[in-house]
């Protein structure tokens, strides 16, 4: 493999001089007065921009996430990273990416978003997919290849050497959007960056660390590709008060830990007890917080949930998902409220 950073950026983010913001140019100096940003010196402290860098975070969470600061970009939820990557290597109209299907949507939103061509590979029925048919969907223009592992809606985690085999053979960038690792027993691909030069990994503060509504998505990649994300995001795209936040919940691991204990508990009890009802014709197997669940009608009993109050996701309208809804692991109390109307159902019916 014959990977080229410089070949695959966009000739225009290559040669894009950024944004130099007021706070880039006085970092690392010492000061007590701040008259360069035109900030009202009132109502301390949200009248100051925040670290464009987030600094402070990224030395918290390296550790953490086994990576250097370095390798770390911060953005408004996995979303954003999402969007930069066209941005950063998909020439609008030219290029084109390859991913499974089916898959998270921003992946595909994004790329209509970009005019960037988007090609979908169909997983087996097992929900795997063959690298050699993922590399047959590239050619010369392809810049980027989609792998979500464990994957949205399926729940699957896919088998390393098939990842790896992605990352070796292709010389674009291979993302893997890690959003549900945390619920997964496999090794995380973001411990081995230094590896694979071409490796994006997605994380995110919205699934395991109980943050969707901060939006605090994570890339990590090598020193360099993050140096392209950190060039053209916005420059003050993730704001002080989830700065703060996202801090606070990094001091308190004990309790996230606590939760993802919960909810594997609460998984391995739901999955036998979804298996037992007679409208349930398949669980298929999860390494998430989530289990895609084929049941005889699934539009019928999608409807008649939201009668009862109870909401889950109707995958019916997705490729392959036929009948298929995504049921996420709630607390005790939700999962056996749902496991009892869908009781009732069955006798009901
Ligand atoms: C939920 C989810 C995310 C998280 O997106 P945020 O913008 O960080 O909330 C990312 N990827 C996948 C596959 C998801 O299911």
């Amino acid at each position: 493999m014959n990977f080229d950073l410089d070949n695959l950026v966009r000739p225009n983010i290559q040669a894009l001089e950024p944004y130099s913001c007021a706070r880039d140019e006085f970092k690392g100096m010492e000061a007590h007065v701040f008259l360069d940003a035109n900030e009202n010196p009132y109502n301390d402290p949200v009248n100051r921009y925040p670290d464009p860098l987030q600094e402070k975070l990224k030395a918290r969470l390296a550790p953490i996430k086994q990576v250097r600061p370095s390798q770390i970009f911060l953005g408004n939820g996995s979303d954003e990273a999402i969007d930069l990557v066209y941005r950063i290597f998909c020439r609008p109209g030219q290029d084109n990416v390859v991913a499974i299907a089916p898959t998270y949507g921003m992946y595909r939103v994004c790329a209509d978003i970009n005019d960037v061509e988007y090609r979908s590979v169909p997983l087996s029925e097992d929900w795997m997919f063959d690298p050699k048919a993922l590399l047959a969907a590239t050619d010369a223009n392809t810049k980027v290849i989609w792998i979500c592992s464990p994957n949205n809606p399926t729940g699957n985690d896919f088998p390393r050497e098939a990842i790896h085999e992605v990352l070796t053979s292709f010389c674009g960038i291979v993302v893997i959007d890690e959003a549900y690792s945390d619920f997964s027993t496999n090794q995380p691909f973001r411990t081995l960056l230094d590896s694979y030069p071409n490796l994006i990994v997605l994380n995110t503060f919205s699934k395991a660390w109980a943050s969707a509504a901060i939006r605090l998505g994570m890339a990590f990649a090598s020193e360099d590709i993050i140096a392209l994300f950190n060039k053209v995001k916005y420059p003050y795209n993730v704001n002080l008060l989830t700065q703060e936040k996202a801090l606070a919940l990094l001091e308190d691991s004990v309790t996230v830990e606590g939760w993802l204990a919960q909810i594997r508990r609460e998984r391995s009890h739901m999955l036998p007890a979804l298996s037992e009802l007679p409208i349930v014709e398949k669980v298929f197997p999860t390494d998430a917080n989530f289990v895609l669940v084929r049941v005889s009608d699934a539009n019928r009993i999608y409807r008649y949930l939201i009668e009862q109050g109870i909401v889950v996701r109707n995958r019916h309208r997705v490729q392959l998902c036929d009948n298929c809804l995504r049921i996420t692991v709630g607390t005790r109390q939700e999962n056996n409220e749902l496991l009892g109307a869908l009781r009732f159902f069955k006798t009901n019916s």
